[in-house]
């Protein structure tokens, strides 16, 4: 997405999902609303026969008419699968909750192939969806074939997912003062910038480096590293570097430095790079999202500028304000609490931008993040 532009603009890789699909259009939740909205009568049936005692203002659903959409717990006690689709049928579709936000979803398996990831996507009701492109752990390369760029693409088309982006591999570091590991961060790096762009990819995410002896030196590098690579690999993919939580000598767990990364980088590239602002990291960094949700985002908007933000990354975290350490945890059970996401969720200047979940899965693929996704709908819906 261009610098000043929003979220919605990064869609331009994959033409097709994102000209049909606007955001806020999600197909499956159109259709349960149009459903909903066809049957005023239906609500009053279910209020006659008391389903639903304690529950507020139940909604209509679409497939069995007389019975109120399941709350977040509901869906919670039904067991679940481990693997394959949920079967959707009495009110169990993840997308139910109706939402009109940017994309919403969270970081998805590759297990068994990229093209896989995809179809994970409506598992859990996701309409924004991350992935790792190879192993990233691994310093060994995959070039996408023809056959497996296109499968991937057609699996994504599929979905109702209209914001997909990588995350880099966790071994490079861009701003390393060893030639060796420069060199081969670069490499993988390019590589990424390359695999993502032709698999169509709205953007990659990327943790700024290490600067290993001098701070001012690392940022600077890591600058350079950027800069070359953006200028050898053109295409839509955007590049989102990540806020930090500051342990050790990575660089980009403050505003200031973040924006003195992007700010070395020049004129002709500052509209294909933007921020992506972990909500765990920040906190972890010393950001008081919990107590002083405001003063946080005032100070990012004053040193960083919200026409950088192209994604938020939705995780609370099990580490402490101030602790530098980056533990992440379910949305309202941890540190940071639900106040925060609420405010997220509801506030207009990230109504636009691409929010995705990296949380504890759990015992499955599926249960946590579906419920998670269900919690922020309904936070931005104001319950
Ligand atoms: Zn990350
Ligand atoms: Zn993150």
């Amino acid at each position: 997405m261009a610098a000043k532009k929003t979220g919605t603009k990064t869609g331009a890789a994959r033409t097709k999902a994102v000209v049909t699909k606007p955001i806020g259009k999600k197909p499956a939740a159109k259709a349960v609303v149009k459903k909903a909205a066809a049957k005023p009568a239906v609500v009053k049936k279910v209020v006659v026969k008391k389903v639903v005692v304690k529950k507020p203002a139940p909604k209509p659903v679409a497939k069995p008419v007389a019975k109120p959409a399941p709350r977040e717990e509901a869906v919670a006690a039904v067991k679940m699968p481990k693997t394959g689709v949920i079967p959707v049928g009495a009110g169990m579709s993840p997308y139910d909750i109706p939402y009109y936000g940017a994309p919403l979803g969270a970081h998805l398996s590759t297990a068994g192939g990229i093209a896989t990831a995809p179809p994970r996507a409506p598992d859990i009701g996701a309409t924004a969806m991350q992935l790792f492109t190879k192993q990233a752990n691994q310093w060994k390369e995959k070039p996408c074939t023809d056959a497996e760029v296109k499968t991937f693409r057609t699996a994504l088309a599929a979905t109702p997912v209209t914001f997909c982006t990588a995350h880099d591999s966790y071994l490079i570091n861009l701003a390393s003062p060893d030639p060796v590991l420069r060199a081969k961060s670069i490499e993988s790096f390019e590589c990424e910038m390359r695999r993502s762009n032709a698999l169509g990819l709205d953007a990659v995410v990327s943790h700024p480096g290490n600067f290993m002896d001098h701070r001012a030196d690392g940022i600077a590098r890591n600058a350079d590293a950027i800069t070359q690579v953006l200028e050898r690999v053109t295409g839509p993919t955007r590049l989102l570097m990540e806020l930090t939580a500051g342990q050790g000598t990575v660089i980009g767990s403050t505003f200031e430095e973040m924006a003195d990364l992007l700010g070395q980088l020049p004129a002709a590239l500052q509209d294909r790079v933007g921020v992506c602002f972990d909500t765990a990291h920040v906190y972890a960094s010393g950001y008081d999202l919990a107590n002083d949700f405001d003063g946080v985002m005032t100070r990012f908007s004053d040193v960083v500028g919200f026409h950088r933000l192209g994604l938020l990354h939705l995780n609370d975290s099990k580490a402490p304000l101030a602790s530098k350490k980056d533990r992440h945890e379910l949305i309202g059970l941890g540190s940071i609490g639900e106040g925060a996401f609420r405010r997220i969720m509801t506030d207009q200047r990230f109504a636009a931008v691409p929010k995705v979940l990296e949380t504890p899965k759990g015992d499955d693929m599926i249960t946590n993040d579906r419920r998670m996704l269900r919690k922020l709908r309904a936070f931005a819906g104001g319950r």
